[in-house]
């Protein structure tokens, strides 16, 4: 049964990130209510990679094993569902969930992840995860030395393609409409040999996923065997804006070295402010949340 009085914190989102938080908060016997809608954003892989000692493993099971371990801590409860709306009474969050249930706590942490808006290409949202993907770290090894595309334009793709380049030598890039490099970096792509196409993307054709080409506006079919996108954000709902917190340039809640928002008692970790994407970050940043959280309780009554 969950308790209605008001917890020490709510997290909002109960994936890597909030579990992470909430391990800390519960070895600390911190009364925490994690609300979670249970759609993690790479609930579309089949297999997460570069998070020690889960290689390999679906990202599903890592999350199941990382429940089934805060539940052992019993101040910490769960539900399932949408944290909708929160507001600030005197000292004091009010959540309120899509259902209509209420809960209160002192502390807010924000573990809700990042929506991926993913571009209307026919072939893509099929793909995403499996081909199509965002990461070299997460999913590059795999696709080692094979015919590659990315799918990005400015200082982000050529970020990307030196990335990449270690990886697969057999590499392109698609821009999906005009370029936007300086001459110095054309001249940094025409010597690694990766063409850059400009004509836009009509279609990406997969079966089940696996991706075997790209057509252009042209009509010209591309073989590829990945493709990589930078793919357009934003916040999941609005939360982190009804509270009034600050975001950076490219959309991320801003943090300091704490996870402190610049809304006093809210935190955030995990994708939500962070440009480095990635299981083990969520992780470390859901664990530095829960500890200044802590800290924080701690500074207020002792
Ligand atoms: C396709 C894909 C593949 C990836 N592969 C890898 C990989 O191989 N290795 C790796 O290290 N990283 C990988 N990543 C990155 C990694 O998945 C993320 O960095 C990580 O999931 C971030 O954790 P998080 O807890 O911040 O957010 P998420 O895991 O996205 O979880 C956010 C949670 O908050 C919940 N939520 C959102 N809004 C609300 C709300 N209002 N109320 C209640 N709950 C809410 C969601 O339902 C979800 O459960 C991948 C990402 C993508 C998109």
């Amino acid at each position: 049964m969950i308790p209605y009085a008001p917890f020490d914190v709510i997290i909002i989102g109960g994936s890597y990130a909030g579990l992470s938080a909430a391990m800390s908060l519960g070895r600390s016997r911190r009364q925490v209510l994690i609300i979670d809608s249970g759609l993690p954003c790479n609930r579309f892989t089949p297999h997460s990679h570069n998070f020690l000692t889960q290689d390999g493993k679906a990202p599903a099971e890592i999350a199941q094993r990382a429940r089934e371990q805060v539940h052992q801590y019993d101040t910490v409860h769960f539900v399932e569902g949408t944290a909708n709306t929160v507001t600030q009474v005197d000292s004091f969050f009010v959540v309120e969930t899509a259902t209509g249930e209420a809960f209160t706590a002192k502390k807010l942490i924000l573990a809700n992840g990042i929506k991926d808006n993913l571009p209307d290409i026919p072939g893509l949202a099929n793909a995403w995860g499996k081909t199509v993907i965002h990461c070299p770290y997460c999913h590059g090894y795999e696709f080692k030395d094979q015919k590659t595309g990315i799918l990005a334009h400015g200082d982000r793709a050529l970020h990307l393609a030196g990335l990449v380049y270690n990886l697969s030598k057999d590499l392109q890039l698609f821009t999906n409409g005009e370029a936007e490099f300086t001459a110095e970096q054309r001249t940094k792509l025409t010597k690694a040999g990766i063409l850059v196409h400009e004509e836009r993307i009509i279609s990406i054709s997969e079966k089940e996923g696996i991706i075997d080409g790209i057509t252009l506006d042209t009509g010209v079919f591309m073989p590829l065997q990945a493709l990589y996108a930078v793919i357009p954000f934003t916040q999941q709902g609005g939360v982190a804006d009804a509270l009034g917190c600050t975001l950076t340039d490219a959309g991320h809640i801003k943090v300091d070295f704490m996870q402190k928002t610049s809304v006093p008692g809210v935190y955030a970790c995990g994708d939500n402010s962070s440009p480095m994407r990635s299981v083990a970050l969520a992780v470390s940043t859901g664990s530095t949340a829960g500890a200044m959280v802590n800290m924080e309780l701690v500074t207020e009554s002792f």
